[in-house]
């Protein structure tokens, strides 16, 4: 797979932005249990570190979420990592719904991977954010500013749907809009603890939950914000 990414000099990065720390950080996630070539490639190519604010750009390739404003966090390279391989575990996904743009980077990642990607994201300020990121990048997202607890049905059915924010329980809306085959990954729960949950629409149209690991997500909120 061609990586859909136009590198600037500045994406390449020096002293701990590095090549040989992002390199580090790969050993670290193989480490923990990431074995898909194509994520960990993904994740080696995609330059973290400026899916933050330049004072955080030193720890971009530390496995840690990250502040990115808004009470928001960029999340954990693991847990990108992790929802990814479960997305393209049975298939390569031609088109994805991610729910929580954030900064842009499981966008990024995804479109790296040559997925058609769609994003919505509820705070207008980072969205437009990211989409320098994804212009400056040469990165194709399609994204929109809602309440992603709707979906995008005028673009659905997705053969994938990553969401990025943690609810008591999964959206309805959302599953709807999984296509026949299609894998939707999600955190549920509340404050108290989520479980990273994935849904399976099988041939025969029903759905198979399996719970897969405990992780911290920011609240999936109602409404939008400019
Ligand atoms: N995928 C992001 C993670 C960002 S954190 C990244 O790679 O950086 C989760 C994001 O979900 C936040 O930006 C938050 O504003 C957004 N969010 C929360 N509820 C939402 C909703 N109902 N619709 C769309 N986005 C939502």
């Amino acid at each position: 797979m061609t990586p859909r990414l136009r590198l600037q000099p500045e994406a390449l990065g020096v002293g701990m932005t590095s090549q040989r720390v992002r390199d580090r950080l790969i050993e670290r996630l193989r480490d923990d249990g990431i074995v898909d070539e194509r994520v960990l490639n993904a994740i080696r190519t995609v330059p973290r570190h400026l899916f933050v604010d330049e004072a955080l750009a030193t720890r971009a390739y530390e496995n840690t979420a990250l502040p990115i404003g808004h009470g928001q966090t960029i999340s954990q390279p693991w847990v990108v990592a992790r929802m990814t391989e479960v997305l393209l575990e049975t298939a390569m996904p031609q088109k994805v719904l991610e729910i929580g743009t954030g900064s842009g980077y499981q966008a990024a990642i995804l479109a790296a991977l040559g997925v058609e990607v769609h994003t919505v994201e509820r705070i207008g300020e980072l969205l437009r954010i990211a989409r320098k990121r994804f212009r400056s990048l040469g990165l194709n997202v399609r994204s929109k500013h809602d309440d992603g607890r709707i979906g995008w049905t005028e673009n659905g059915p997705f053969d994938g749907i990553i969401v990025t924010a943690a609810a008591p329980a999964l959206v309805d809306a959302l599953t709807a809009q999984l296509a026949p085959g299609g894998v939707l990954v999600a955190p549920v729960g509340g404050s108290g603890g989520q479980t990273l949950v994935r849904l399976r629409r099988l041939a025969d149209d029903t759905i198979e939950r399996t719970d897969l690991a405990p992780v911290s997500f920011v609240p999936l909120l109602s409404g939008v914000l400019g």
